[in-house]
């Protein structure tokens, strides 16, 4: 079942938040490409998860149920992954929809600081944009953009809703700590997402139980990964990794559906890690 041919990406996005593909095309595209294993991992949901699943169903394509929750740091963020999470849980969702829920007021007060800003857009072109998805700056930026105020996805990033921008507004107050512990909680293996940046959490987060490093990530050069993989066997962490596709088009500073290595032998470690989190 293992062989070093088998492809993996565990770390996608579909139009349950911030992705370009439903989830069903995301899947019949990870297929076209050949790949043995994907983890869906939108932020803040999980609403995703059961028609990915069904869409893989009787073909070679193996789905693990995932989530991206964010944190707001002082002067950055922190993503924590969580995988073989039970989505069904019940306190699980009841906290998703919060986080969800603060996300919607925080896209309205982004475009009204936008507006004070002297580039204003439609708040309800922002929730046209999401659809059904959780909402967040991708989809602020898209409405910038089709205002014509930014020439480009990044622009609006650099310009106005980046962590450190005249229109940013918080999330959900979620400390990393509670991060993990909720993806715990509902049976997942909770794993620190590009932490290129934030590598000073790792230790404070493997007291209260981190388990995995996001060290294969499809925007770091190998002298990165190499330092992240020194970094995860330092404090015995599953060195997971992902493109963090986004989509063909808009978001096209993320890596591409699959284009990134990750060891194949990492989803058998996940499992592992995810049944004796269950079994606790
Ligand atoms: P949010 O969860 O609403 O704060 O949005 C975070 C998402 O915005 C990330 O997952 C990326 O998809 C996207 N993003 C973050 N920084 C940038 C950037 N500089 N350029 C383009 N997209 C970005
Ligand atoms: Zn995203
Ligand atoms: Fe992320
Ligand atoms: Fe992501």
């Amino acid at each position: 079942m293992l062989n070093s041919s088998m492809r993996v990406d565990l770390h996608t996005h579909s139009t349950a938040s911030d992705g370009e593909l439903p989830p069903a095309d995301l899947v019949r595209l990870a297929i076209e490409r050949g790949l043995s294993v994907i983890a869906l991992t939108d932020h803040d949901s999980c609403d995703g998860i059961d028609v990915a699943i069904e869409a893989a169903r009787g073909t070679t394509l193996q789905v693990i149920p995932g989530v991206e929750l964010s944190c707001d740091v002082s002067q950055s963020e922190v993503h924590m992954l969580g995988y073989f999470v039970n989505w069904h849980d019940a306190h699980f969702r009841s906290m998703l929809d919060k986080f969800r829920e603060v996300r919607f007021g925080r896209a309205e007060k982004m475009a009204k600081k936008l507006a004070a800003l002297g580039v204003p857009i439609s708040f309800e072109r922002v929730k046209e944009i999401a659809g059904d998805g959780s909402i967040g700056r991708p989809h602020v930026a898209q409405a910038l953009l089709e205002a014509g105020h930014v020439a480009t996805v990044s622009e609006a990033f650099d310009k106005y809703i980046g962590r450190n921008g005249p229109a940013y507004v918080e999330r959900f107050r979620l400390t990393p700590e509670d991060a993990v512990a909720l993806i715990l909680q509902a049976g997942g293996v909770p794993v620190l997402a590009h932490p290129r940046e934030v590598t000073s959490w790792v230790e404070p987060l493997v007291k209260v139980g981190l388990i995995g490093l996001e060290v294969h990530y499809g925007l770091y050069d190998d002298p990165t990964k190499a330092e992240l993989a020194r970094m995860a066997r330092q404090y015995g962490l599953v060195a997971t990794g992902g493109s963090d596709f986004h989509g063909l088009n808009k978001m096209g500073h993320m890596s591409g559906l699959g284009e990134t290595h990750v060891p194949p032998e990492v989803v058998a470690k996940l499992k592992e890690k995810a049944a004796s989190i269950k079994a606790n």
